[in-house]
C-alpha cells in the first residue's frame, strides 16, 4: 500500500529527550523557539503557540471581543474545525461559495456582507491561499478582520505574502499536517496588542501569578511538542520542495486523462501541496468514489476531503448561529464535493511510487 500521509518525527528525537530528561515539560523554553522559528515562517512578528489548530481558531476569535450577533464569513468547503471553532466563539456563521480553480472562498461570493460581519475568514485549503489579492483589499474596504485557517497551509505565499501574515493566522500541527507537533496549533500575527492577549488569554486569563485579566482558557502547549516540531521546521524549505517535485510529476503524467481535472497552482501563489487533490469529473468513466475504491484495492492510498458540505450534517440543521444556511446556495462547493479525491503527495514518496500511482489512475480511468 502506498500511504496518503507518512508521518515522519524521528529527526526530534534528541530535542524531545532533551525536554525529558530536563524534567520541565509543560509550556517553556522549548516552546518559546518554536514559536520564533514559525514566525520568522509565517513571516510575522508574533507566532503564539497553543494545543491545537481549532483552539487557535477559537482563541484568535475570542481576542476580537464579538458581540452576539456578530458574523464570521467563511467557507463551506473546509474541515469541520472551522465551523466547530467559530460556533464554540458564540459567533453567527456565513458563508460565501468557493471558486473550483483554488477551493477557497470566492471574492465575489465573499461580498454578500452584511452589517453584522465582522471576519472575514478564509480557509487556504490544500496547501494553496485563497485569493488575498481581493480578499485583503475586501476586508480593508468592509473593515473586516481576516482571520485565515492557514491549518493546512505553513509555507505557502501569495505573491509572496506568506499564509497567515494578512491579518490573524491559525495553524494546525496534527499529525497529518504538513509540519506537526503530534498535536497543536499556532497563531501567527503583527499586532502587538492582540499578540499579547492571546497570550494571556491562553494561560487562563493570568498575566502574573494570580493576576487575572479576562476569563481565560488553557490552549498552551507543551514543551514536549514543541520539541517534536523544531527540526520540521528548520528543514521546512526541503519538505515542502519535495511535495512541489511530486505534484509535478503527478501532473505531468496525469495530464490528459479523460474526465480528470489536475490541480493548478495559480499564478502569483506558492502552493505547498497539503493535499494533491484532482476532480473527476461526470465524464470520466468512473464516478470519484468508484475511482477511490478501485485505487484503494490497486494498493494505493487516497482520500475524499471533504465529502460533503460542512454544515450538510444533522447536528448543524436549524442551528441558531447557523440561520438559512442551505446547500443549494453554495453550488460550487457541492460540485467539488462530490468530486474531488486526493491522491499521495508527501515528502517520503520514492519515484517508483509516483509512477505507480499515474500508470494506476491512468489505466483505471481508461487513458
Ligand atoms: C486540521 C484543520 C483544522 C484544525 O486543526 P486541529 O489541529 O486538528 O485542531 C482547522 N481547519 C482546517 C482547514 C484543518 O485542516
Amino acid at each position: 500500500m502506498i500511504p496518503i500521509t507518512v508521518v515522519d518525527v524521528r529527526d526530534a528525537e534528541d530535542l524531545v529527550v532533551e525536554v525529558l530528561r530536563s524534567g520541565a515539560i509543560a509550556q517553556g523554553p522549548m516552546v518559546k523557539r518554536f514559536e520564533d522559528a514559525f514566525a520568522h515562517v509565517a513571516g510575522t512578528k508574533h507566532a503564539i503557540a497553543v494545543n491545537n489548530g481549532t483552539t487557535a481558531l477559537v482563541a484568535s476569535l475570542q481576542a476580537l471581543d464579538l458581540a452576539p450577533g456578530d458574523e464570521v464569513i467563511t467557507s463551506p468547503f473546509t474541515f469541520v474545525a472551522t465551523l466547530n471553532a467559530i460556533l464554540e466563539a458564540g459567533a453567527t456563521v456565513r458563508f460565501a461559495d468557493i471558486r473550483r480553480d483554488d477551493f477557497a472562498i470566492d471574492p465575489d461570493a465573499a461580498a454578500a456582507i452584511t452589517d453584522r460581519t465582522k471576519v472575514l475568514m478564509p480557509v487556504h485549503l490544500y496547501g494553496q491561499t485563497a485569493d488575498m489579492g481581493k480578499l485583503a483589499p475586501l476586508a480593508a474596504e468592509r473593515e473586516l478582520r481576516i482571520i485565515e485557517d492557514s491549518a493546512q497551509a505553513v509555507g505557502a505565499s501569495f505573491e509572496g505574502r506568506a499564509a497567515g501574515s494578512y491579518g490573524i493566522g491559525c495553524f494546525s500541527l496534527y499529525a497529518t499536517k504538513n509540519v506537526t507537533t503530534a498535536e497543536g496549533g499556532v497563531i501567527t500575527t503583527d499586532d502587538d496588542v492582540l499578540a499579547d492577549k492571546l497570550r494571556v488569554l491562553r494561560n487562563q486569563g493570568m498575566r502574573a501569578r494570580y493576576q487575572y485579566e479576562m476569563a481565560g482558557h488553557n490552549y498552551r502547549m507543551t514543551d514536549l511538542h514543541a520539541a517534536v516540531g523544531i527540526p520540521q521546521l528548520e528543514k521546512l524549505d526541503q519538505l515542502t520542495a519535495a511535495r512541489q517535485a511530486n505534484a509535478k510529476r503527478l501532473s505531468e503524467g496525469l495530464a490528459g486523462t479523460p474526465g480528470l481535472e489536475i490541480p493548478q497552482v495559480l499564478p502569483g501563489r506558492e502552493h505547498v501541496w497539503h493535499q494533491y487533490t484532482v476532480l473527476v469529473g461526470p465524464h470520466a468513466m468512473l464516478s470519484r468514489d468508484e475511482l477511490a475504491a478501485s485505487l484503494t484495492e490497486r494498493g494505493i492510498g487516497n482520500g475524499i476531503y471533504y465529502p460533503k458540505i460542512v454544515f450538510d450534517y444533522d447536528c448543524y440543521r436549524g442551528h441558531p448561529l447557523i440561520p438559512g444556511a442551505d446547500v443549494n446556495d453554495f453550488p460550487v462547493a457541492s460540485a467539488v464535493a462530490a468530486q474531488a479525491l486526493s491522491l499521495p503527495v508527501h515528502p517520503h514518496l520514492t519515484d517508483g511510487q509516483l509512477d505507480k500511482i499515474i500508470e494506476t489512475v491512468r489505466e483505471v480511468l481508461g487513458a
